[in-house]
């Protein structure tokens, strides 16, 4: 794949637009431009990989240990009940863009469980939820 088509590396190289929430070494998290709900987000290693089988273990690692840290903001900003961490492999998965990322969805009692959003969401709705999230990643 010419990773010029990659959605995810184009915004990861400042070429695309996103609403970023967290940027460190290995690891970029910004918002999802299609929310299952308010504040869903992705965390996606830097470096191009498929899916979880051809990613490199210390991304994988940042992956995870950013997605304790955004939770912990997730819940700060928002005040959700739960929040799902999640991620498919292949497109026989779900798996839409092929650009590994973790997805972590705020839940509150009663909502359906849903992977993907229907339609892209509202963008000074997901700006704002940006804001909100960074903040409180801030005040960890
Ligand atoms: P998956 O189906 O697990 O591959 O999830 C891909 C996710 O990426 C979906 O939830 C999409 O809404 C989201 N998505 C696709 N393009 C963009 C984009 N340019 N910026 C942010 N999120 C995106
Ligand atoms: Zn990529």
């Amino acid at each position: 794949m010419n990773l010029r088509d990659c959605i995810f590396c184009r915004i990861v190289a400042g070429e695309a637009p996103a609403h970023l929430v967290h940027d460190e070494e290995l690891v970029l998290s910004f918002m999802d431009i299609a929310p299952v709900g308010d504040g869903h987000l992705l965390i996606v290693p830097k470096a191009h990989s498929e899916n979880v089988l051809d990613t490199e273990p210390a991304a994988l690692a940042a992956v995870m240990a950013a997605s304790r840290r955004l939770a912990h903001a997730l819940k700060r900003a928002l005040g959700c009940d739960g929040i799902g961490v999640h991620q498919l492999n292949g497109a026989a998965a779900g798996q839409t863009v092929f650009h590994y990322h973790m997805h972590l969805i705020p839940r509150n009692h009663g909502d359906p469980i849903a992977f993907h959003g229907r339609k892209a969401g509202d963008p000074e709705r997901i700006a704002e939820n940006a804001r909100k999230i960074a903040a409180a990643l801030e005040r960890a």
